[in-house]
């Protein structure tokens, strides 16, 4: 049969004929009878298929049989590839352009929509700035920006997720005409595999297709789906290329993910990437006196700025230990005091982090270090080395203990708030200009934190 291998016309004219022995007619009629082979080289053929429905249809219920009947006449020396008709292609985004012009009619909010993540209840920080205002421009004007795809990253807890059910909530309300998909990338490769299953691909690509703004949270998921990859891929492109609006969240930057096919990654790559970082104090603070309040939940100032200084990592983490105090305070029938939150902030962050340290303890270790006795520090002493070995404990009380200014002032000599500040102040300068200072707070912080063990 070598001959064969030069014209594809031929060789597809004795794989159909090996195909009907096989298939049903209707199968042949219906999905073989369309196709064009249009190139055959030494290792492969090429197929034209009209359109992306019949090109998934045939690759999920028949490509078996085709690869079959392909091996036979070409004694198994030839592979295949399709291509989807340019034409058909475009006829496919011609009608779902016109299927949403006639869409214009409110279309219900997608019930996977939170309501609570909005742009409103979303605190804006210098560690999120860009990411909300990407997200706030793209809600604007969906599909006619240059973010598309827009891809928001960035570590867990951080307000991903809820960015992007902002997007949701702000497009239903400025449009509701317009058809909203979220999903997480696990739910995207649940339906596809269960469409698989019952034979439903089509209406599987359908549903999605329709969208005119697609969310999909933490694509990192999709890593190592192969054929999940291939239908997104087909998606993305349908979408992208009829103008819609695509936006994803993921736990890295995009050229940074692994698992993922390259193709994607460099569609994703004609979009916008946008980061969120973790929060830093000021921001921490601000999360939680917005919680709080959320929450009714009335605390010091000085409670906050304790949570704040142990819980670093994220928000969700944050939020957590609010709910987690309003819940001891009211199952234990107990004030909010700094007991119980130093118990809750303990059991998140582990006792390693913060121990049963003690204000001697960190006079005791200063005093090693800067060879000025106990007695002194807590003295009254404005020599030079005393006063300043004395406010190296009280900012390593507020750093590490997360004690209140009027709680360090009297213990170091009755002193007030004032002089407190006024330390901390004076050692946080030191520690951005001199070396030596610097130097004894951390070796001080490391014998305490091995101490602490
Ligand atoms: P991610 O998806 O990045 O893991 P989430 O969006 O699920 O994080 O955020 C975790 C929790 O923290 C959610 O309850 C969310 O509402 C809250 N959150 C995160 N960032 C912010 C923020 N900037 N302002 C208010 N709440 C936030
Ligand atoms: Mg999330």
């Amino acid at each position: 049969m070598e001959n064969n291998k030069n014209n594809p016309v031929e060789f597809w004219g004795l794989t159909l004929e090996l195909l009907r022995n096989t298939l049903p007619g209707h199968a042949i009629n219906t999905w073989f009878e369309p196709l064009v082979p249009v190139a055959i080289s030494n290792n492969e053929l090429v197929i034209e298929v009209p359109n992306q429905f019949s090109y998934e249809w045939i690759d999920s219920h028949y490509s078996k049989n085709l690869k079959n009947a392909i091996g036979v006449v070409s004694n198994n020396t030839i592979d295949y590839k399709f291509i989807v008709s340019a034409k058909g292609q475009k006829r496919e985004i011609e009608e779902i352009q016109s299927f949403s012009k006639k869409q214009k009619e409110y279309v219900q909010p997608p019930v996977d929509l939170n309501k609570t993540y909005t742009f409103s209840s979303f605190i804006q920080g210098s560690n999120n700035d860009f990411a909300k205002t990407a997200a706030e421009t793209v809600s604007e004007d969906p599909g006619k920006n240059s973010f598309s795809p827009l891809i928001i990253y960035g570590g867990v807890g951080l307000g991903k997720t809820h960015l992007i059910h902002a997007i949701g909530n702000r497009i239903h309300e400025k449009n509701p005409s317009l058809k909203v998909v979220i999903v997480t990338s696990e739910k995207f490769t649940l339906d596809f595999v269960n469409s698989l299953r019952k034979n439903r691909t089509i209406e599987f690509a359908q549903q999605y297709r329709k969208a005119d703004v697609l969310l999909i949270d933490d694509i990192q998921f999709f890593r190592g789906k192969e054929q999940t990859q291939e239908q997104f891929f087909h998606t993305f492109n349908v979408l992208q290329q009829s103008g819609k609006q695509i936006v994803m969240t993921a736990d890295k930057y995009p050229g940074e993910m692994k698992g993922l096919q390259d193709r994607l990654l460099s569609r994703f790559q004609s979009g916008l990437s946008v980061d969120i970082q973790p929060p830093n104090y000021e921001i921490r603070v601000a999360i939680l006196l917005e919680k709080a309040e959320q929450n009714g939940l009335s605390v010091d100032y000085e409670i906050i700025e304790f949570i704040a200084k142990h819980i670093k990592n994220n928000v969700r983490e944050l939020e957590g230990a609010i709910i987690r105090i309003l819940a001891k305070s009211s199952l234990m029938n107990k004030e909010i005091d700094f007991d119980l939150v130093k118990e809750v902030v303990k059991e998140r962050v582990g006792s390693s982090l913060l121990s049963e340290l003690s204000i001697e303890d960190i006079v005791k270790k200063v005093s090693e270090i800067s060879n000025v006795s106990e007695l002194e520090i807590v003295g009254k002493s404005r020599k030079m080395e005393i006063a300043e070995a004395r406010q190296i404990s009280m900012f390593l009380c507020r750093d590490l203990m997360g004690l209140s200014l009027s709680n360090v002032g009297v213990y170091f000599g009755g002193r007030d708030h004032t002089t407190v500040i006024h330390a901390v102040k004076t050692i946080k300068n030191k520690i951005q200009n001199d070396e030596r200072v610097k130097d004894q707070i951390d070796s001080v912080k490391n014998e305490l934190d091995f101490a602490m063990g």
